[in-house]
């Protein structure tokens, strides 16, 4: 037997039965992204190795153990991108973006690698879709940025969702937050992992973010960072609580959330699922005011977050209510072979009007249509046979609770109107 290949650890096929979901979560958060007057930008799939080094921070999980690396014949050093806010802001660098407005509301989507360990909502090649402010320092802006998010995961109709919220300061405050961190930890420090060990002079904050158990178990007791913060940033976080409390948002603050990049100041923020597992993070994001005039462009406040595909697909999954979300199937069934073309004609209206119709001209009898529409999943059945066409009717046929009406032939599209609701065409 030849040789069999299959895909590479850590990434997966997606089949066209998850497809319907990833065009659902692709269309909404274009659809809403447009809502709040966002604009696509697409970047390469790899970028100069060093953007990352710089853009991410030298001493983070990514850099450090996670990136695809090569060389090409050129002899440059290329990494395949493991996040998508550094190539962005090289690509609102690079392109003047800011300079044709000053603040620029941009959206990615695209594929990320991580060379991680795989496990369920854990790949090496996996689907973020970002979103990115910048130019506004206001909270106002950090706060637009999480209603959106919210917004966006409400309108997918994914329940079970928390917000997580914290500041970690600016290059004022950071140094005082730093330096009481490594009071509290030096009383432990032989006992964390050798990552901690290593990060602990130059970048303490890190430590919390350690997936370690054990290190984790070290820091109970741990002074609330908050208390730490300079005025402004104790002021910009109160706002920025207080306008998404003020819409409602359900939020927890959490003193230890710093997130796994180096770039960010002041709001950081999660939102996690309870239908995930371990790896419970859907969407992370926050504010970095210092990571364009670091990549080499003028000083520039930015705020984003980047959620997972993978993990909404999943919790997509999990419902039950999910079929109510995609594009339902209507199943046409043309009993006897003089009825085809009748049939084809009304398909081709209600394809028009936006839904979707699967014709099955190669059967003609009954019983044979209905194993058939089940097996597809057809949520409607429309029988058309010889006493059909003699009374202008056309038989309906909910799959759900098989109960039967018949509706007049040139009345179908209302009733998928009433039905359904509007096509999606
Ligand atoms: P985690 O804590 O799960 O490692 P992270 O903090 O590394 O997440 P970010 O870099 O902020 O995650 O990316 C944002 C989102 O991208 C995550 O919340 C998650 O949904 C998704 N994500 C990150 N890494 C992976 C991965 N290896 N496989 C699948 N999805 C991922
Ligand atoms: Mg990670």
């Amino acid at each position: 037997m030849s040789q069999k290949y299959t895909v590479p650890r850590g990434t997966k096929d997606i089949l066209p039965s998850e497809i319907p979901f990833w065009h659902y979560i692709e269309s909404s958060s274009r659809s809403l992204f447009g809502l709040y007057n966002y604009q696509e930008i697409r970047t390469p799939i790899f970028e100069h190795t060093e953007l990352f080094e710089r853009g991410i921070g030298d001493a983070t999980d990514i850099v450090e153990k996670e990136m695809y690396t090569f060389t090409d014949k050129g002899n440059r050093r290329l990494t395949l991108r493991p996040e998508g806010t550094a190539p962005l802001v090289r690509a609102y660098v690079q392109n003047s973006i800011y300079a044709k407005s000053k603040v620029a509301k941009l959206y990615y989507c695209g594929p990320m690698f991580r060379y991680e360990r795989p496990q369920s909502g854990r790949y090496r090649q996996f689907h973020q879709i970002g979103v990115e402010c910048l130019g506004n320092a206001l909270p106002i802006a950090d706060a637009e940025v999480i209603a959106m998010g919210v917004h966006l995961f409400d309108e997918l109709g994914l329940s079970g969702l928390s917000v997580t919220i914290n500041s970690v300061g600016c290059a004022v405050c950071r140094p005082v937050i730093e330096e009481r961190l490594k009071q509290f930890i030096g009383m432990n420090l032989e006992n964390l992992c050798e990552d901690c060990n290593r990060r602990f002079d130059s970048r303490p904050l890190r430590i919390l973010d350690c997936k370690n158990v054990t290190c984790k178990t070290y820091m109970t007791g741990l002074p609330d960072i908050r208390n730490s913060l300079c005025h402004e940033c104790t002021d910009h976080f109160n706002y920025v609580v207080g306008y998404i409390d003020n819409l409602g948002i359900r939020f927890q603050i959490n003193p230890q959330l710093v997130r796994g990049l180096d770039y960010y100041t002041r709001t950081t923020f999660e939102i996690v699922s309870d239908q995930l597992g371990a790896q419970n993070a859907l969407c992370g994001g926050g504010r970095y005011d210092g990571l364009v005039s670091q990549l080499g462009g003028p000083a520039t406040p930015a705020v984003g977050f980047a959620f997972g595909i993978e993990r909404a697909v999943m919790i997509l999954q999990e419902l039950s209510d999910y079929h109510q979300k995609v594009n339902p199937l209507i199943y046409m069934a043309p009993v006897g072979f003089d009825q085809v073309a009748k049939c084809f004609l009304l398909v081709d209206r209600i394809r028009r009007a936006g839904y979707r119709v699967e014709l099955e001209a190669g059967k003609t009898d009954l019983k044979s249509h209905l194993k058939q529409a089940d097996k597809l999943d057809a949520r409607l059945v429309l029988i058309y046979g010889e006493t059909e066409a003699e009374q202008g009717n056309i038989l309906v046929r909910r799959m759900t609770d098989r109960t039967q009406e018949s509706v007049d032939f040139d009345a179908v599209l209302e009733f998928l109107l009433a039905e359904f609701g509007p096509g999606h065409g």
